[in-house]
């Protein structure tokens, strides 16, 4: 990744917007956290580049971020990262295609770290039928516990789903949903996105509500409420047009909520303040 040329900086937002879900520690390369370096050290010798990824969002009007884990060590790494800049928060969970590995031990871990002042999501977790990396059961498993951590911990669930939207939002009426749910790079469509309305769900969309073949996207957008709408990178994937086949970053989001607003018929500023509204409502104040 570090060998391809970045994408130029879009113009700048007239107000202020977050990014509701990226992941820091892939976008610095820091992987090699997993394979069991201290994760604070790791996180701390990392600190120069989150902060040039936190100055150039920044510069173009993105001003916080939640970076989110995947396993464990990802988990941890996010939740230190945070700790040390105050405009960043973080999610642990231990991803659906990761699940094989969500045992009680390391549920107990995400839970502590959840309970983190500066942890505000348990995610992400859900399910991924698009991938067979770990088996359906043990999917559902991990997915009604972060649920259950979630509850217990008042923290926002943030869910991957992948090709499995029915699924997901069964587990979640079944096991009870916690009070805050997002829908983190909204993959549904119109009729999807009625039912997290229904529900009270948030949809964070991404960069794919940019792309050309993606009509079914926007028609969800524009079925969300603002009131429920949330804006992503899910950074260093999913770049949006025309950066397809670049790495993501967190400075790219202006051009996924400028989709958004001509979606929507939504001045930006408008819209940036709404995104920005609800961020405190799914992750608290910052
Ligand atoms: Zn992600």
């Amino acid at each position: 990744m570090s060998t391809q040329k970045l994408p130029a900086a879009p113009e700048p937002l007239p107000a202020e917007v977050f990014d509701s879900h990226c992941h820091l520690d892939i976008m610095v390369g820091n992987r090699q956290a997993s394979s069991g370096d201290p994760v604070a050290q790791a996180a701390q010798a990392a600190q120069a580049s989150v902060q040039g990824i936190l100055d150039e969002a920044r510069a173009v009007g993105v001003t916080r971020l939640v970076t989110i884990g995947y396993d464990l060590p990802s988990s941890r790494w996010n939740a230190e990262t945070a700790a040390l800049h105050p405009d960043v928060y973080a999610g642990v969970a231990v991803h659906p295609n990761e699940a094989h590995a969500s045992t009680p031990e390391t549920l107990a871990e995400i839970e502590r770290l959840a309970r983190l002042p500066q942890v505000r999501a348990v995610g992400e977790t859900g399910l991924d039928y698009y991938r067979d990396w770990a088996s359906k059961e043990d999917q559902h498993a991990s997915f009604r516990a972060h649920i259950e951590i979630a509850k217990r911990t008042g923290k926002a669930l943030v869910i991957h789903d992948r090709e499995a939207h029915d699924d997901v939002l069964r587990v979640l009426a079944e096991q009870g949903a916690p009070e805050v749910v997002v829908f983190h790079s909204f993959s549904g469509d119109a009729e999807m996105a009625k039912q997290c309305v229904n529900a009270g769900y948030f949809m964070s969309f991404s960069g794919p509500v940019t792309y050309k073949n993606a009509g079914y996207l926007r028609e969800a957008a524009r079925v969300a409420p603002s009131e429920l709408i949330l804006v992503e990178t899910d950074a260093p994937y999913l770049p949006p047009t025309p950066h397809r086949g670049k790495p993501n970053a967190p400075y790219l989001i202006p051009l996924t909520l400028r989709c958004l607003a001509e979606v929507k018929e939504i001045g930006l500023a408008d819209l940036a303040a709404a995104v920005s509204a609800n961020g405190e409502t799914v992750f608290g104040s910052w």
